[in-house]
């Protein structure tokens, strides 16, 4: 019964004031926003849990650093520093800044993938699979079979199926698959972790079949914290040297920096030592993305980016990270109320289809609570499920995910206990009300990524 909260390891220095609209107020702007919560107004939402992307609240430490940010097109001392934390942390020989991840993916991805070439993942997060399938390839899933369960509480949910992936390899034939990709934390799954032991498995399975091995690294802190918790062999290491151990199995990593580098905007591509791929990753980041040494971003950027890389590997810092989600977890243990579990380390993810089984996967229950948590407390969060998944590329029926989750995905360093204890209390309040929540359908979407641009309308 009951976590405790663990105390913030920080004192606020400055607040932004955000207010709650009315009941008809909210009813009103979902209206308008056509059920998508992608065009509500930010300041619409009095808790914001869309993303955990971008929304984060800088130090004053990379606030300073911003003021020190060297802006010369070429060779700013800022884009070094940048540099140097990344082969500190990662131990890579080359490091890119680019704008944000998908950027990352944008510049690699079409050099490894293309017509007839697959790229398999523990899970590929949604601007991945865009990107897998805009070279023109296509994009596999390969979760561990735990994963599509969320009542069952195992360490590490967020791995990679090997067995099943050797089989795929054998299958689609190794010439065919352009790269294999390991999300960490599993960010679709939950924010579940992937282990050192999955990492390792995973890479001697590419060796072996000479298939480059990409760390899509966004939550690499997170997860390496989870691996301190959780794996034997690693409860002795600093999370710096964990980070270092996992990533020195891959060929390659794609960054977004707007997760666990504490940043606002910014984005990473790393290769381990294949000189003529990062030559070609050059030349698609200088048309693309800017000069290679700033790669998109202001030189503030890059300042504010080298200080946050250090700031996620702070213990005390991750351990009252994790604390949030846990404590917004027990609470709704204490209320029956289902989640991905063990919670992830970004957020939590209500398990939509257990608290609406009135709700077929194709009237999308993730996007029904979503607008519930919505109309109920001006929370703001969103579906990760069906309605996310979207339509098969070749024949276009809608797709059926293996989970029906709503995120509410916490930014780091913004919001305090009381603002968790109201979701857990909106959350409480649906349940109490979930046999009357209607499904919703699609009236209008665009051919990719349709959840942050549909309309909808509910189904009476
Ligand atoms: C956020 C994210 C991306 C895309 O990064 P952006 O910075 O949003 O472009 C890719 N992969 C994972 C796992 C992510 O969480």
């Amino acid at each position: 019964m009951g976590v405790k909260y663990i105390p913030e390891p920080f004192r606020i220095k400055m607040v932004e004031t955000i207010k709650v609209l009315s009941r008809e107020e909210r009813e009103e702007a979902l209206k308008r926003a056509k059920y998508n919560m992608f065009y509500l107004a930010g300041e619409e939402c009095y808790i914001d849990l869309l993303t955990d992307s971008g929304t984060n609240a800088m130090s004053q430490e990379q606030w300073a650093g911003v003021m020190r940010g060297d802006e010369a097109y070429a060779g700013s001392s800022s884009y070094y520093k940048l540099v140097d934390a990344g082969k500190d942390i990662f131990g890579y020989e080359y490091i890119q800044p680019v704008h944000q991840g998908r950027a990352a993916e944008k510049v690699l991805f079409p050099i490894l993938l293309g017509e007839g070439k697959y790229s398999i993942s523990n899970m590929h997060f949604d601007t991945t699979r865009a990107h897998v399938e805009l070279s023109g390839a296509r994009a596999i899933d390969c979760t561990v079979e735990e994963a599509s369960d969320p009542s069952l509480r195992v360490p590490f949910k967020g791995n990679m199926d090997t067995e099943k992936l050797e089989k795929l390899i054998l299958q689609y034939g190794p010439e065919n698959i352009g790269v294999v990709v390991m999300t960490i934390t599993n960010n679709s799954a939950g924010g579940q972790p992937v282990s050192l032991a999955n990492v390792r498995e995973t890479a001697a399975i590419c060796k072996k079949y000479g298939i480059l091995f990409n760390i899509d690294a966004a939550r690499y802190a997170e997860n390496a914290f989870f691996v301190k918790q959780r794996e034997e062999e690693c409860k002795n290491m600093s999370i710096k040297e964990i980070i270092k151990t996992m990533f020195s199995y891959a060929d390659t990593f794609t960054m977004s920096a707007k997760k666990d580098t504490i940043v606002n905007m910014g984005g990473l591509l790393g290769v381990k030592e294949d000189t003529e791929l990062f030559q070609k990753i050059k030349g698609r980041t200088i048309s693309f993305e800017g000069f290679i040494s700033y790669g998109g971003l202001s030189g503030r950027d890059l300042e504010a980016l080298a200080i946050g890389l250090y700031e996620g590997l702070d213990e005390n810092y991750l351990r009252y990270r994790i604390g949030q989600m846990e404590y917004l977890a027990g609470r709704l243990d204490d209320a029956g109320i289902a989640y991905q579990a063990p919670v992830g380390g970004h957020g939590v993810f209500i398990d939509a289809k257990a608290m609406f089984p009135h709700i077929p996967y194709y009237e999308f229950p993730g996007q029904a609570l979503a607008i519930e948590l919505y109309r109920e407390a001006g929370i703001r969060t969103c579906d990760i499920g069906s309605y996310m998944l979207g339509n098969d590329p070749d024949t276009k029926k809608q797709l059926k995910a293996d989970f029906e989750f709503t995120r509410l995905a916490i930014p780091r360093r913004v919001y305090t206990q009381a603002h968790i204890d109201i979701m857990a209390d909106a959350l409480i309040a649906i349940k109490e009300r979930a046999a009357s929540v209607k499904g919703y359908k699609i009236t209008w979407e665009p051919p990719i990524l349709r959840h942050f641009q549909a309309y909808l309308e509910s189904i009476e």
